[in-house]
């Protein structure tokens, strides 16, 4: 009895007190992904780096908006969407205590406000994202002017972008003419 005593005293505490006390985890290790919504341009990257779809988006065109998700039911934790985003809006935490009473309290949502084309009103993309893409193509040193145009340049739909170069080259066409009729 003595020798068994002892060898417990020797060996000390073989279990965690978790739940009683924080479990401290490994320095690398992959826990929920936490979503950043004011950091996140709704860019959709995440949504197609993510194996196993945890990740969704959904464009409702009538209230102009896009709806991101993440369902932690689905989540393999294998840091795909982290090392996607261009922007650090989500990054995996060490946080693995994921147990919600209801299902639904699985998923988490954003919800960003469509950008519309100046020209036909049609949605194009995240107005976030539109915002990240313009600062990006005009530069840092960009007036507000240039700002506005790349904005607005950035947002216009495909159709309206094709419709937009053909009046160009007709107008570029007809000046050539009259330069030659001069
Ligand atoms: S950690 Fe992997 S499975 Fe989980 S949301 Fe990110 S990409 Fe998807
Ligand atoms: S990749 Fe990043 S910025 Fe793009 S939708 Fe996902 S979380 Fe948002």
């Amino acid at each position: 009895m003595l020798k068994l005593l002892k060898e417990v005293f020797r060996t000390g505490e073989a279990t965690h007190l978790y739940p009683f006390a924080p479990l401290e985890v490994a320095k690398d290790f992959r826990g929920k992904p936490e979503h950043n919504p004011a950091q996140c341009i709704a860019c959709a990257a995440c949504t197609i780096a993510c194996p196993p779809n945890a990740i969704g988006m959904e464009t409702d065109p009538v209230a102009g908006t896009r709806t991101w998700s993440i369902s932690y039911g689905r989540c393999i934790f294998c840091g795909r969407c982290e090392e996607s985003c261009p922007t650090g809006a989500i990054r995996l935490t060490p946080d693995f205590e994921l147990a919600v009473a209801r299902k639904e309290d699985l998923t988490k949502r954003a919800v960003f406000k469509l950008a519309l084309c100046p020209c036909c009103g049609e949605p194009v993309a995240a107005a976030r994202e539109v915002d990240y893409v313009a600062t990006i193509l005009a530069g840092p040193d960009a007036t507000p002017d240039q700002l506005a145009r790349t904005r607005e340049l950035a947002s216009t739909c495909p159709d309206c972008k094709r419709r937009n170069d053909v009046d160009l080259l007709i107008r570029m066409g007809i000046e050539r003419q009259m330069e030659k009729r001069i």
